[in-house]
């Protein structure tokens, strides 16, 4: 069996990989040892950032199964404060709910539209690479002759480990907690984050789906206040408190059993190539370190590898080409989200930070768009990256048709 690109993981980066590399005419084929439609540890968030590369993979909200556009988040912080930012009413759509099974399984539906080859239920057994070429094997498959790989498996990446390239101990900058319910009261029918100040620089969210139900999670540094040891014994608690309930209300119910994992969020210092293998999205460790959202990463990162592919030259020029094109997307905003990060980390500083944020219609309107990443975290100290109209652009899907 021959691929000209090989790609592990059928998660967010390792589809936009494919779809970018199955458009610019190669043979690529996805392989995972999930069978989809299957569930990933997630907020279901979908910022600006991922909008718009969903929408420029070609992805309709139509194909998908269950999607809930959001226009406004409430924040609450310390003192019993809160505020409303409402996203920009300009046309189109800055962010979204979609539940990961309905997202994930679209995006393989896409690339498989785009001429992908899905391996589900079959995942990387063994990889090595003789004179810069990579050899294969696949469980259920076999060997699988390639020119490139690109690994999209995720924060555990066997890729990594199978070419002893694990960091040790490494588990993830974050480690978020996450559990569906059902029956939430009707203030649970927009976006909520809380800053408590305990978790500080971690946060509660409840993200609103279809029918009475939302995402509930919350998510803390691994190497912040509370000992990860302890957040289990947080998680019970943390639904009780009176800031929380009053959004959730009193009948809400669990709608499927609680799962914790972590996030890597580590870009500048964690190698993302190795010979012929590109790593994307999770195992590149691509997640913004300020708020743990890591689909647009995977996503860009996943379409920068196939972009870099498809330009063709040897692999030495290939892995150049995407180390510095992920350099020039992610660098600088990762710096700024550790400065931020920093701020946050502190109750005095956060309060202040929030009380900014939100002081007025205009700062709170623009602030929410940066939070989801409408543009890049460090745009302001990136002249290089401005274009007019940057800071009004239009959302995304002008044209959807509302589900
Ligand atoms: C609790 C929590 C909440 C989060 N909330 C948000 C949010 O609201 N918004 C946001 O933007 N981000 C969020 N994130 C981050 C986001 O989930 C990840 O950054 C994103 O899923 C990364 O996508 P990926 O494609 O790199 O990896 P994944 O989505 O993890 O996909 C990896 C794929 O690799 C496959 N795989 C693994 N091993 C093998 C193998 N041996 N062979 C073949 N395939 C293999 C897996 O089956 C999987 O399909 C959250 C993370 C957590 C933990």
């Amino acid at each position: 069996m021959y691929f000209d690109v090989a790609i592990i993981g059928g998660g967010p980066a390792g589809s936009a990989a494919a779809i970018t590399l199955a458009k610019s005419g190669h043979s690529v084929a996805i392989f995972d040892k999930s069978e989809f439609p299957r569930d990933k540890c997630c907020g279901d968030g979908l910022t600006t950032l991922a909008l718009r590369l969903s929408e420029h993979l070609g992805l309709s909200p139509i194909a998908v199964n269950e999607w809930k556009s959001i226009d406004k988040a409430t924040l609450h912080w310390e003192g019993g404060r809160s505020a409303t930012c409402n996203l920009p009413d300009e046309a189109g759509l800055y962010a979204a709910v979609v539940p990961r099974t309905d997202y994930d399984q679209a995006l393989i539906d896409l690339a498989q539209d785009n001429g992908v080859c899905i391996f589900e239920g079959h995942g990387l057994e063994s990889i090595t690479i003789q004179s810069e070429k990579p050899k294969i094997e696949i469980e259920g498959l076999g060997p699988v002759e390639t020119k490139s790989v690109i690994a999209a498996d995720g924060m555990w990446s066997p890729t990594r480990r199978l070419l002893g390239l694990s960091i040790d101990n490494y588990r993830g900058e974050w480690h978020a907690f996450r559990q569906y319910f059902k029956n939430v009261d009707s203030r649970a029918k927009t976006l909520h984050v809380w800053f408590e100040p305990d978790l500080l620089p971690g946060y509660v969210w409840s993200f609103p789906l279809d029918e009475d139900r939302a995402n509930v999670g919350f998510g803390v540094l691994r190497d912040g206040q509370i000992p990860i040891s302890e957040t289990g014994k947080i998680w019970k608690e943390l639904l009780q408190r009176p800031k929380i309930k009053e959004v959730l209300g009193n009948n809400f119910e669990p709608d499927g059993r609680y799962t914790a994992w972590p996030i890597p969020a580590r870009i500048t210092s964690m190698p993302i190539s190795h010979g012929p293998v590109l790593f994307v999205g999770d195992a590149a460790a691509a997640a913004d370190t300020l708020t743990g959202e890591g689909i647009g990463q995977a996503l860009l990162t996943g379409i920068l590898a196939g972009e870099s592919i498809a330009k063709q030259g040897g692999v030495k020029e290939i892995a150049t080409r995407y180390e510095n094109s992920v350099a020039s997307e992610l660098n600088a905003d990762h710096r700024m989200s550790l400065l931020l990060q920093k701020i946050l980390s502190h109750k005095r500083s956060a309060r202040y930070a929030l009380n900014i944020a939100t002081s007025t219609k205009w700062i709170r309107r623009n602030f929410v768009r940066w939070m989801f990443e409408d543009y890049p975290r460090a745009l302001l100290f990136t002249p290089k990256r401005w274009e007019k109209g940057t800071f009004r652009r239009q959302g995304t899907y002008i044209d959807r048709v509302e589900q």
